[in-house]
């Protein structure tokens, strides 16, 4: 038992690591890579701290070099999910019984040991997995999860510390007890960070999880599980299991325990797991917790007083980089016509120094997109952009998939502001531009907040004050993470805590406070040091 109320240690961001040449990070992380490259690992599910192998084994490649086998990932079905649950159930006591400090001093050593002994071999599985390249990698699977980890440890102490008033002769508490039951994490490919947050935010709380990772990310997802247990985390706290998702659905959503879900992945399948909770209500304990980030069709508009050389760059960075497969990516961009032809020479040639290949070769900014799905969809709307009337494409526009899934950066130039690629999320490197007349900066806006269901980034640009007013005033639902005068990607933990509303999701914040709330219920506790002895009020005596 805890003999004083301990404070946290001081929480900083992770600082990023350059990775110039011959750097020690570089060479590091290079020969991580090259060693990664040369293995073959398995890639078992692990319940109970135990792996478990099948004989159903899928080859994992690297995007970039599909037909090069660096994995064999195992899948199970319906049995070992139910395993995992009671798995869940079990450590759950033990588990939500750990001292406070205890379970962030596990977070607090597995923030070290990524930001130190792990980090370049979470950055190498990253690259390799998904395609990221270096600076790509660091943000994400360093970063972003070092401070995850950290972070949330600050935000369970603030947490913790919200206490009720108490009156005289009473003292009222309250306690942040875990959900009941077990948490479901299901989690996306693109980001190795919120892989592993969706599952550490419930953890943190006193949650256990069953984690179904992206079957493209299995491979980083196992470092995850390494890093976890040399911190240690107790076996059973977080239980892996690789299958398809309706083995999982079938079993979890009809399960009594069923405490809850993290997702992070697209609008469709959360609604279609949404619905799913909602038929099977009336077998839960409790009211399931839902929360869920979905897709985004993310914007930047620029106003006639907006910088030239900054607006390109947002584009360049906030819709390329990671191929555009970010949530927070920028894909529909409005320009002022009266500036599109400086904005147009600028970024034309800006384009034309990005390469395209391996993330191994340290000069390419552009890598492969994630799968051959992906590859296709993003090929056939490309084909689709070069014989429409509407469009016009004025960079890139190639496609190659002999050695990785490559596609070209490509910017396709509509004079329809609702053009498909203006409304669906792509997920890839393309980016669409609709140009409108200076004077109609207003009706731009109300285009801007109604031609997408989603709401989760956007940018202005312009130097105008009262444009900025404007702007943040009409777009104000249209989306949870609003940038200005930078590009609506990049979100950092503490800082822009992210998520956005309508088809975007649950808008629960993660990075901030908001989120580990949807983890615990809370219990009042009133305690009377002097109760009262009969029950008479004095208005009850009558009048003499
Ligand atoms: P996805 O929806 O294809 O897959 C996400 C996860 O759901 C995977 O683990 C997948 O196996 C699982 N899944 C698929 N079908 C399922 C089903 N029927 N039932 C249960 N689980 C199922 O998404 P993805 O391609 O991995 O990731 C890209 C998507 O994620 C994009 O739409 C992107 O916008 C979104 N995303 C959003 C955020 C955010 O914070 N808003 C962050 C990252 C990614």
């Amino acid at each position: 038992m805890t003999k004083a109320i301990f404070s946290v240690p001081n929480i900083t961001c992770e600082t990023v690591k350059t990775y110039g040449p011959e750097s020690p990070e570089r060479l590091e992380v290079q020969k991580e890579y090259d060693q990664m490259m040369k293995k073959v690992l398995n890639l078992p599910m692990i319940i109970n701290g135990k792996k478990i192998t099948s004989s159903n084994k899928k080859p994992i490649s690297p995007p970039h070099n599909h037909k090069h086998i660096v994995a064999y990932c195992h899948y199970g079905s319906k049995k070992e999910v139910k395993l995992a649950i009671a798995t869940c159930m079990n450590k759950k006591e033990s588990w939500k019984n750990t001292p406070w400090d205890q379970r962030c001093a596990i977070f607090l050593k597995a923030a070290e040991l990524l930001a130190g002994p792990y980090r370049q071999k979470m950055n190498a599985a990253t690259m390799v997995n998904q395609s990221k390249n270096i600076y790509q990698a660091e943000i994400d699977a360093s970063c972003e999860l070092i401070d995850f980890l950290k972070f949330n440890v600050k935000f369970l102490t603030e947490i913790y510390q919200k206490q009720p008033e108490s009156s005289i002769g009473v003292w009222n508490k309250m306690e942040y007890r875990p959900l009941e039951g077990f948490i479901y994490a299901i989690t996306p490919f693109n980001f190795t960070s919120i892989a592993a947050n969706l599952c550490l935010a419930p953890v943190l709380m006193g949650n256990t999880v069953v984690w179904k990772p992206s079957d493209n990310q299995t491979y980083s997802a196992k470092i995850i599980m390494d890093l976890l247990k040399d911190a240690g985390l107790p076996d059973g706290v977080i239980n892996m299991v690789h299958c398809k998702p309706e083995d999982a659905n079938k079993v979890i959503f009809e399960h009594s325990d069923f405490g809850g879900i993290h997702f992070t992945g697209s609008t469709k399948v959360f609604q279609s797991i949404w619905k799913e909770i909602g038929k099977n209500i009336s077998k839960y304990k409790s009211y399931p917790r839902i929360v869920g980030e979905t897709g985004g069709k993310d914007f930047i508009i620029a106003h006639k007083s907006a910088e030239i050389n900054e607006v390109v760059t947002a584009i360049i960075r906030g819709g390329f980089e990671y191929q555009g497969q970010k949530c927070s990516a920028a894909s529909r961009i409005y320009l002022p016509k009266s500036k599109w032809k400086k904005i147009e020479k600028k970024l034309i040639s800006e384009m034309q120094t990005i390469k395209v290949g391996d993330p191994r070769d340290f000069s390419n900014f552009v890598n492969a997109v994630i799968h051959n799905r992906s590859f296709e969809n993003l090929k056939s709307t490309i084909l689709k952009a070069k014989k429409d009337k509407k469009t016009q494409i004025i960079y890139g526009g190639g496609f190659n998939k002999s050695v990785g899934y490559f596609i070209e950066p490509t910017i396709i130039l509509t004079s329809d502001p609702n053009y498909d690629t203006m409304e669906r999320e792509l997920f890839g490197p393309i980016v669409t531009i609709y140009l409108y007349k200076d004077e109609d900066f207003e009706k731009t806006l109300k285009i801007i907040d109604n031609s997408s269901d989603y709401a989760l980034t956007g940018s202005i640009f312009a130097k105008n004050r009262n444009i900025i007013i404007q702007a943040s005033k009409s777009l104000e639902n249209s989306a949870g993470n609003f940038y200005i005068n930078d590009k609506p990607t990049g979100a950092v933990v503490s800082q822009q805590p992210f998520g956005g509303s309508r088809s975007s999701g649950t808008n629960d914040k993660a990075g901030s406070y908001l989120n580990l709330l949807r983890w615990t219920s809370p219990r009042t506790i009133k305690e009377t040091f002097v109760p009262p002895k009969n029950y008479r009020y004095p208005f009850l005596k009558e009048n003499n």
